[in-house]
């Protein structure tokens, strides 16, 4: 990374802000460029930047995502706009011979009931999850395309597959967001009422992999630097709770006596995503959060940005 010039795509989004963050401490120069002056959607608009800009590696940290019913609500939105913007970056990057990018998909890639813990060679070997399989197969597409730039041309494309994220910049949205925002902006609404039922979709049953986006962006950064082998690489603590453990966690953080109500009207999606890390594992790489720590600066972050309206 001494002295390269790295380019981060999407560094408004939580995953690529977190990614800026952690970049701060190594000695390179970031690139970023803001979404009035670059439509990633535009073709030639991309081309024209990577020319004019050269990096000489890219982080693609840029996607359309949501939670669970945005995925099931506007499948044109998270198949396409995903498909067009990883297309553009990765080719316009070729284009300018950069040798080095790293393309970010998620643990929804793989199939519904995939064998847990899930391996990186089980992609594609069954049915997706319907409710995120729009977005699935964007991802899916990205790092295919990412191997086949290695395959033909010999480029350091490289994927991360990342557990269900959250952390400091997430979209705190309850219609669009994911599961842990919605639940800590909802305990806070118990916690400034006085109430304590918290509503939580779907039976509460299903296994989540949680990672804090600070530890992701580690992991990232990492794998930027150590690694250049042709498969892609799950990102995640290798370990899951409910989303009913994770509800009583979130209530406590926020210091709420909580009785879930469960709202069976709303998906499950997939029963279980537990990610096999030990690829990654097997490279020294570690977390640093606990689920609760990470909930608690997470929780923190919220009150100081969300709550007082920044
Ligand atoms: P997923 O991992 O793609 O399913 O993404 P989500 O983070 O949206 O949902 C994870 C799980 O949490 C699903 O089983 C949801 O039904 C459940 N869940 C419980 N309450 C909520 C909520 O308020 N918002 C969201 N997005 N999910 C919730």
């Amino acid at each position: 990374m001494k002295g390269k010039r790295v380019f981060v795509a999407g560094h408004r989004g939580m995953v690529g802000s977190a990614i800026v963050r952690r970049l701060a401490s190594e000695d390179c120069e970031v690139l970023t460029v803001s979404r009035d002056r670059l439509d990633l959607l535009d073709q030639a608009g991309v081309r024209r930047w990577m020319a004019d800009n050269k990096p000489d590696a890219v982080v693609m940290a840029a996607a359309k995502v949501g939670g669970i019913l945005a995925n099931d609500r506007f499948p044109v939105d998270f198949l396409q706009e995903n498909l067009v913007v990883q297309s553009n970056v990765i080719e316009s990057a070729f284009r300018s011979e950069v040798g080095k990018l790293l393309f970010l998909g998620s643990s929804c890639i793989y199939p519904k009931l995939a064998p847990q813990p899930i391996r990186e060679d089980a992609l594609l070997t069954g049915p997706l999850e319907p409710t995120n399989e729009w977005y699935a197969i964007a991802k899916i597409a990205g790092l295919k395309l990412c191997q086949a730039y290695q395959r033909q041309y010999g480029v350091d494309y490289i994927s991360a597959m990342p557990a269900n994220l959250y952390g400091p910049g997430d979209n705190f949205d309850l219609q669009s967001s994911h599961v842990v925002p919605a639940l800590m902006r909802k305990a806070h609404a118990l916690a400034l009422s006085g109430g304590n039922n918290l509503e939580v979709w779907g039976s509460g049953t299903p296994r989540r992999e949680f990672l804090h986006v600070d530890d992701a962006a580690d992991a990232l950064v990492w794998l930027l630097k150590n690694y250049a082998g042709d498969s892609h690489v799950n990102v995640g603590p290798g370990e899951d709770v409910t989303i009913a453990e994770l509800a009583q966690a979130v209530a406590s953080v926020a210091g709420v006596e909580a009785t879930i109500a469960f709202d069976t009207t709303k998906p499950d999606g997939t029963p279980r995503k537990l990610m096999d890390v030990s690829q990654l594992f097997a490279t020294g790489w570690r977390p640093r959060y606990a689920l609760r720590s990470g909930l608690e600066q997470t929780y923190a972050w919220f009150l100081q940005h969300v709550e007082k309206g920044d």
